[in-house]
C-alpha cells in the first residue's frame, strides 16, 4: 500500500563501490554492474582495514549480506504488515568510535524497546545502531538497489529477546537478529542526525566514546514504512547468518556537511598515523537461492525515475 509519505526511488547513486582490495580474493565476487563513470574506481587498490585481517571468508555461506536488491525481482508479500517500532530513548548509553565506524549503544536489558511485526515472529530488542559510508557521494551504502549505491546506510541492530538470553547468544543463533537498513541520500540537513554529528569531533579517534542520551532512533527512520526483507548475515565478522534484514525503501535526506562530518572521523587511535574513516562497508554478496520480499506492490513503482 502506497501512502502519501511514500515516494519514488532516487537516481542519486553510483553503480560501483570501492572495495577493500584483499577481500576480493577470499569472498564471492560482487555482482555489480559497471558504467563509464563508476569504472574510474576500478584501478584503485584500497588499503585493507584491520577489521578484515582475520578470518572473513564463509566458504559454506548461503545467505551472506549485503546484497543488491533488484526492484522488479522482489516479490510483493501481502502478509507483510507494517513494522511496529517503539524505542525507549532513556535506554541510550553512549556513542563510540569502534575503529571501523561510529556506533550508538543501548541498554540491552531495556524490555519493550525494539521492533515487532513486519516479517518478525518475535519481539526484537534494540542493541545498537551505526552507519557505513563512502569516501565520496557516489558510493558508501552496503546494500544497493538495481545496482545503485547511496552515499551511506544506517543499520539499527536488534536481537530476539524471546528466543535468546542476550545479544551475544542471539548473534550466533537462528533468527537471532533483525537489522533495519536505511539509505542516506544528499538533501536537506537531518535534524536528528545533527544531534549525533555534533558529538562526532569528540570521538574522532578509535576507541573513544562519550555519553549520549536520551535518544530515540525512530526519529532517524523515513516517513514511508515500505520495506524489503530477506534472510542474510552480519556484514562484519563474525558474519553469522542470523539476520532478518528489513531495508527501508525510502532514504532519509542528510546534508553534505553531515556526511563530511562522518568522513572526518579516523580509523586510527591517538598517536597512530591518521587514517580517515571512509569506505567502511562490505562487498556485495551473491543472492544465491534467496528471494527478496517487498511489503509494497512492486509493479506500482514501475514509473520511478
Ligand atoms: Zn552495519
Amino acid at each position: 500500500m502506497l501512502g502519501s509519505r511514500c515516494w519514488k526511488a532516487s537516481g542519486l547513486s553510483a553503480l560501483v563501490k570501492q572495495v577493500w582490495g584483499p577481500l576480493q580474493g577470499s569472498l564471492p565476487q560482487p555482482q555489480r554492474q559497471c558504467s563509464q563513470h563508476s569504472c574510474t574506481q576500478r584501478g584503485k587498490t584500497p588499503a585493507l582495514h584491520p577489521l578484515w585481517t582475520g578470518p572473513v571468508s564463509v566458504p559454506e555461506g548461503t545467505r551472506q549480506s549485503p546484497i543488491n536488491i533488484q526492484w522488479r525481482d522482489s516479490i510483493y508479500d501481502p502478509q507483510l504488515g507494517p513494522l511496529r517500532v517503539s524505542y525507549d530513548a532513556a535506554s541510550c548509553l553512549y556513542i563510540w568510535n569502534t575503529g571501523y565506524l561510529f556506533q550508538v549503544e543501548f541498554d540491552e536489558t531495556a524490555k519493550g524497546s525494539g521492533i515487532s511485526g513486519g516479517p518478525l515472529e518475535n519481539h526484537y530488542r534494540l542493541k545498537q545502531f551505526h552507519f557505513h559510508w563512502g569516501a565520496a557521494d557516489e558510493w558508501g551504502s552496503e546494500h544497493t538497489v538495481d545496482g545503485r549505491a547511496h552515499p551511506a546506510e544506517l543499520h539499527l541492530v536488534h536481537w530476539n529477546s524471546v528466543k535468546y538470553q542476550s545479544y551475544k547468544d542471539a548473534v550466533m543463533g537462528e533468527n537471532g537478529l533483525a537489522v533495519i537498513g536505511v539509505f542516506l541520500k544528499l538533501g536537506a540537513p537531518h535534524e536528528t542526525l545533527q544531534e549525533l554529528v555534533d558529538v562526532l569531533p569528540e570521538i574522532k579517534h578509535k576507541d573513544t566514546r562519550v555519553a549520549l542520551g536520551p535518544f530515540d532512533p525512530s526519529r532517524l527512520l523515513p516517513a514511508c514504512q515500505d520495506y524489503w526483507t530477506y534472510g542474510g548475515s552480519l556484514t562484519t565478522p563474525p558474519l553469522t547468518e542470523s539476520v532478518t534484514w528489513i531495508i527501508q525503501k525510502q532514504p532519509i535526506e542528510v546534508a553534505q556537511s553531515q556526511l563530511s562530518a562522518f568522513r572526518a572521523l579516523l580509523f586510527s587511535a591517538p598517536g597512530e598515523e591518521e587514517k580517515l574513516m571512509v569506505d567502511n562497508y562490505r562487498l556485495l554478496q551473491p543472492l544465491m537461492d534467496r528471494k527478496v520480499r517487498a511489503s509494497f506492490r512492486v509493479a506500482a513503482e514501475g514509473t520511478r525515475s
